[in-house]
């Protein structure tokens, strides 16, 4: 039976555009047909752009017509609604941003626009990016196509829930703690955050600034290869990014993993772990042995400490960025204040979500005079600490290979009143945001219940090609990546 068009992934598809086989405008209606018939049960977009989409595939059919096409050209993508998109609403999840509209596109918008892409829509997220679960999105929860009644991971759940359930070929996500690897694991797709300062963050809306970074959500690891292809690079409007070539990531993808030294951090194999996951992630790992890869016991011996720091950190950084929705520039604002400060604090307590004041109070706390040294301090220390842990431990291998997250997807309302046990899904995808290197996740076996299973794999900075070599490898000889959810 031929494979509809919205299941496949951007290398297949893209290979039928550019034969001219099929046409953008065919792939598109074939992904909207599919949001159509699944989205009300998935909810994974807040704002479809079904006529932008519309437009931009016409325009790729003409470019490839012309011979002028790419490997994104007249690929159906959908971006995390934390991006700004020139003319087309950009929320963050927030009641705050409902009918923010940007007048400019973020940086990777440019880049994906200029490669022909077409946008089928934003997708949902936890409120501001902050959450596991993507319960605190205003717009409503997201459900796991594998099980409806189960999260489907957060921040970018949208994002991870959309190409999973097919209802487009890609997506972006963003990642500040495993926003984008912790869903990818929990859906049963591929997630790749980059190296800090690989990819521009301009028009992404802040959340912590020293740890988000933009990165791609896919069906497959060579998707991940040419998206990351497509967004990554210098950009002279985030002085993070770094100046520093941005190779084609398709080359790095090789079925061979001889002789390469994977570490294995004792630290992340601890008590709380799930069974079934360490079952499936120590598999992954015999496998790679079987074909090559040297297998080194590593230790990182400030792992426990790292979501505490997150914690300090991530929520200061947020209350300086989040100062800026006010009222008065954009966003929402509260109807008849009596005076500017009660229009400040109103349009504040009105505008952001539970979640979100709770990180803003955590943040103000952390930063306020007489307690900065005690907590932001001591937590930037220790920040240190944990980044020379992999420094160290990469002295001895050549990437390091964990559990994505400590269980598969949780049920729906589960952990929502229990911050702290919410906080503790990302415990193995933090310390690599904190230490600012790469990391992917991709599938690695289903629980007995049917739920996907991640593997992360962690590369030191700027060592993308080496991730995806890996996961290339590996994915290559296991059937997971080729299942699907029913959603009969
Ligand atoms: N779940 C983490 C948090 O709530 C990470 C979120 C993210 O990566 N954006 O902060």
């Amino acid at each position: 039976m031929a494979r509809e068009l919205y299941s496949l992934t951007i290398h297949e598809l893209s290979a039928l555009l550019l034969a001219r086989t099929v046409s953008a405008v065919e792939a598109l209606e074939s992904v909207i047909s599919r949001i159509e018939a699944v989205d009300g049960r998935v909810h994974a977009y807040i704002s479809p752009t079904f006529d932008f989409a519309r437009s931009q595939a016409q325009a790729a059919d003409q470019r490839i017509a012309r011979g002028d096409g790419g490997p994104l050209t007249g690929v159906p993508l959908a971006i995390k609604d934390i991006l700004c998109t020139e003319g087309i609403r950009t929320t963050c999840g927030s009641r705050i941003l409902e009918n923010f509209v940007p007048p400019y596109d973020a940086t990777v918008i440019g880049k994906l626009k200029a490669g022909g892409a077409v946008f089928t829509g934003k997708t949902s997220m936890d409120e501001f990016a902050m959450g596991s679960s993507n319960e605190t999105a205003y717009f409503g929860a997201v459900h796991n196509p594998w099980d409806l009644d189960r999260v489907p991971g957060g921040s970018s759940g949208g994002s991870a829930a959309a190409v999973a359930a097919d209802e487009c070929i890609a997506a972006l996500g963003t990642d500040t703690g495993g926003s984008i690897r912790q869903p990818a694991s929990l859906c049963g797709v591929v997630g790749l955050k980059p190296t800090y300062g690989r990819v521009s963050r301009f028009g992404l809306i802040a959340f912590a600034s020293s740890l988000d970074q933009i990165g791609p959500i896919t069906k497959d690891v060579e998707d991940a290869a040419i998206l990351l292809s497509c967004i990554s690079g210098h950009d002279s409007k985030d002085s993070t990014s770094i100046k520093r070539h941005a190779p084609d990531y398709t080359r790095a993808l090789k079925k061979d993993v001889n002789g390469l030294r994977l570490g294995i951090p004792k630290e992340y194999f601890i008590e709380g772990l799930d069974p079934q996951v360490e079952k499936a992630v120590r598999e992954a790992i015999d496998l790679l042995k079987a074909q090559g890869a040297e297998i080194v016991p590593v230790s990182l011996p400030h792992t426990e400490y790292a979501v505490a720091v997150y914690y300090l950190i991530a929520p200061a950084e947020a209350c300086s960025n989040l100062a800026r929705y006010d009222g008065v520039k954009y966003g929402y604002r509260c109807s008849q204040p009596g005076n500017l400060r009660e229009m400040y604090e109103q349009s504040r307590s009105e505008g952001f979500g539970p979640e979100v004041k709770r990180r803003i109070m955590l943040g103000t706390y952390a930063l306020s005079a007489g307690y900065y040294d005690a907590y932001y301090k001591k937590a930037s220390q220790v920040r240190t600490l944990i980044r020379r842990d992999f420094m160290e431990a990469f002295k001895t291998c050549d990437l390091i290979v964990t559990p994505t997250a400590p269980a598969p997807a949780f049920k729906l309302g589960e952990k929502l009143s229990d911050p702290l046990s919410m906080y503790l899904s990302d415990i193995f995808t933090i310390p690599t945001n904190l230490a600012g290197l790469p990391g992917i996740s991709l599938p690695c076996g289903f629980s007995e219940g049917g739920l996907p299973i991640g593997l992360q794999i962690i590369g030191n900075l700027f060592a993308e090609e080496q991730v995806l070599h890996c996961a290339y490898c590996y994915e290559q000889s296991t059937p997971w990546h080729r299942r699907k959810p029913s959603l009969a």
